[in-house]
């Protein structure tokens, strides 16, 4: 029975320590039966929860994100949706840099033609843009499917106005104003959509891309569950239709700004997803006759002037892998994937609840801490754990690829990996511990093995010497050992001299040397110590053996475990040998095992 189990044997709260302590050994029993491997994959996780918890890890998760999204096979474009662009060359065809409320009118009609089901106008205007008002103002009051922008949140310190598109208080009196704002990430890419804006006013607008969709689908008789905080959609032989929300550490975002209503960007890569035309080809009646019947028509600015540049997931500068680049784009992107997510089934970017993504953490910590020591235990063969362990990190980013690709899932791929990095690491640093206590420690005692006090021996008798100072030596012997070994047995032998070593290990200042010398015999080097100081150790330690009064029914000396010792005490110098600190020791304790056996005996030349 182990002294654990002898503290633990009381009952209430000790109990229940108990309790854990079996029941971390039936966990470590699965770790290959190392409690130390346990509290590496614990710690490993609790790590990365940590440093994921400071926001240091987001940069990383958000590019591990993009990565993986430019890997994303190719989708079919969404015909639903047809984009009319402005573009640097239509400014130089209608010899002015910016569009004309006219211009605009003609569009307009243009597209009117074709009968869209809704057209989103992603124009804002701070000054009127002659010629051509009356004529605009005329389009927008006569087209009710029509949908125009404001910007929400403003810049900071200008109080928010609405725009001065000519008709545009028509739009907002008829409630057909959408948000145009756009979230941009801290390094510039637009990850998120907005389904609402937080709301800072009397009058709360959707997102110009979620309003096009949600006015598309209400064309089929969609429309969202009422009085629900989350759009939901019940479809007719379907499970219903979640939009779920971002939230503050959804995926890698840490504290990330949550406001409104926000959807994860879940783009396709294509390179042109939503189909675009310029508005030459527009006007120039370049333009198939049904691109636009019955469909979503986004009116934009695709021109590098005009500032609307956006960069996303697929942004890339080695390679461009789709055309969203411009505001308009963006929000034909959002109303793209809301009509795919109700209409197709195609899985929305989400992530796991938080508490999901700890337990995959630290499940794969403990998987890898186990799989490692499996593959390499400290003996074995480190070509087949370095193989493991690739293995698993070649694994996480492809689940992680598969969830995305098949499921939309985006696993916390940049914290498994760096869990797998620490848990490596941690391995690593155990299995080097691991091996300096196999070469310095006694297997059956842990006190120090003969190599180290042979070691120390002669690095102290050396600063001894140019001190120069006391060293003594204590050596220890088990009485009636053989006896014992014969009565109780090897294995009791055994613990009785774990026993006995810890009682001189407990007896012993921590300047002083504990040490197996050899089988049954002990020793204790103390640098700067005098005869006195030694002797006295020695008694304390052969009393603090004789109070735990192991039972020895086969000693002549007693009816319980003892031993003798042998003090030496010497101040070296360049005549005596440094083997005659241990020979005078073991005369002293053949003097103690002369004189009774259970007593200290210092050396005394003249005397012996
Ligand atoms: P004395 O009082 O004179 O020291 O008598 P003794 O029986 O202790 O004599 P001795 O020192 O010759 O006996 C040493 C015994 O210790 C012999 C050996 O079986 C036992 N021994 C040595 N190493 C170990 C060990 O690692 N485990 C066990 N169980 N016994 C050991
Ligand atoms: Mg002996
Ligand atoms: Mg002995």
């Amino acid at each position: 029975m182990g002294w654990a189990d002898e503290v633990f044997r009381t009952d209430g709260f000790l109990g229940l320590i108990t309790q854990l302590g079996s029941l971390g050994d039936r966990w470590s029993g699965w770790m290959g039966g190392d409690r130390a491997l346990l509290g590496t994959g614990l710690l490993a996780a609790l790590g990365m929860v940590l440093l994921r918890g400071t926001g240091l890890l987001q940069p990383l998760e958000l590019q591990g994100l993009d990565a993986l999204q430019r890997l994303r096979p190719a989708e079919l474009a969404d015909g639903r949706i047809v984009i009319v662009g402005v573009n640097e060359a239509d400014l130089n065809w209608l010899g002015s840099p910016i569009l004309t409320d006219g211009v605009l009118a003609d569009v307009l009609q243009r597209v009117l033609a074709q009968q869209p089901r809704v057209i989103g106008l992603d124009f804002y205007r701070n000054i009127p843009v002659e010629p051509g008002q009356a004529s605009l103002e005329a389009v927008l009051k006569t087209t009710p499917n029509l949908v125009g922008i404001e910007k929400v949140i403003g810049e900071e310190g200008q109080p928010h106005q609405g725009s001065v598109l000519p008709g545009n208080a028509i739009l907002v009196a008829q409630e057909r104003v959408a948000a145009s704002d756009l979230l941009v990430d801290f390094d510039g890419r637009v990850r998120r959509g907005l389904v609402f804006p937080a709301a800072n006013g009397p009058r709360i607008l959707e997102g110009l891309g979620a309003r096009v969709a949600l006015d598309y689908l209400a064309a089929e008789g969609i429309t969202p569950d009422p009085g629900s905080a989350i759009l939901r959609f019940h479809l007719p032989r379907a499970s219903p239709v979640e939009l779920f929300p971002v939230e503050r550490h959804t995926g890698g975002y840490v504290r990330a700004d949550s406001g409104g209503y926000q959807i994860l960007l879940n783009p396709r890569r294509t390179a042109q997803s939503i189909a675009l035309i310029s508005v030459r080809d527009l006007l120039t009646g370049n333009v198939a006759e049904d691109l636009m019947r019955d469909r979503i028509v986004m009116i934009g600015s695709t021109a590098p002037s005009s500032a609307d540049l956006f960069y996303t997931s697929h942004s890339n500068r080695q390679f461009r892998t789709t055309g969203i680049t411009y505001g308009v784009e963006v929000h034909a992107e959002l109303a793209s994937q809301i009509l795919s997510q109700v209409l197709d089934g195609r899985p929305p970017l989400h992530s796991l609840a938080e508490a999901w993504e700890i337990a995959l953490i630290l499940a794969l910590a403990l998987g890898s801490v186990s799989l490692q020591q499996r593959l390499q235990p400290p003996l074995g063969d480190p070509l087949s754990g370095a193989i493991g362990l690739w293995a698993i990190g070649l694994a996480v980013p492809l689940v992680s690829y598969g969830s995305l690709v098949f499921y939309g899932l985006w696993l916390p791929m940049v914290p498994l990996l760096g869990t797998l990095m620490l848990t490596s690491i941690a391995l690593g640093f155990n299995r080097s511990r691991q091996f300096k206590a196999l070469s310095e420690k006694d297997g059956l005692t842990r006190l120090a093995n003969r190599r180290i006090f042979d070691q120390t021996l002669q690095r102290e008798w050396l600063r001894a010497l140019r001190s120069p100072q006391p060293l003594s030596l204590i050596i220890c012997d088990v009485d009636y050992f053989k006896r014992y070994n014969d009565s109780y047995g090897h294995a009791q032998g055994d613990d009785c001299l774990r026993r006995v070593a810890r009682a001189i290990a407990e007896s012993t200042s921590s300047s002083a040397l504990a040490a197996r010398y050899g089988g049954e015999e002990f020793v204790v080097l103390m640098p700067n110590s005098t005869t006195d100081q030694a002797l006295a150790c020695a008694n304390q330690i052969r009393e603090r053996l004789v109070s735990l009064q192991l039972p020895h029914r086969a000693s002549n000396v007693a009816d319980h475990v003892t031993i003798s010792l042998g003090v030496a005490s010497l101040i070296p110098t360049m005549e005596i040998p440094m083997g005659a600190l241990v020979e005078r020791a073991d005369k002293g304790l053949y003097g103690a095992k002369q004189a009774g056996r259970n007593q200290a005996k210092v050396y005394d030349e003249p005397n012996l």
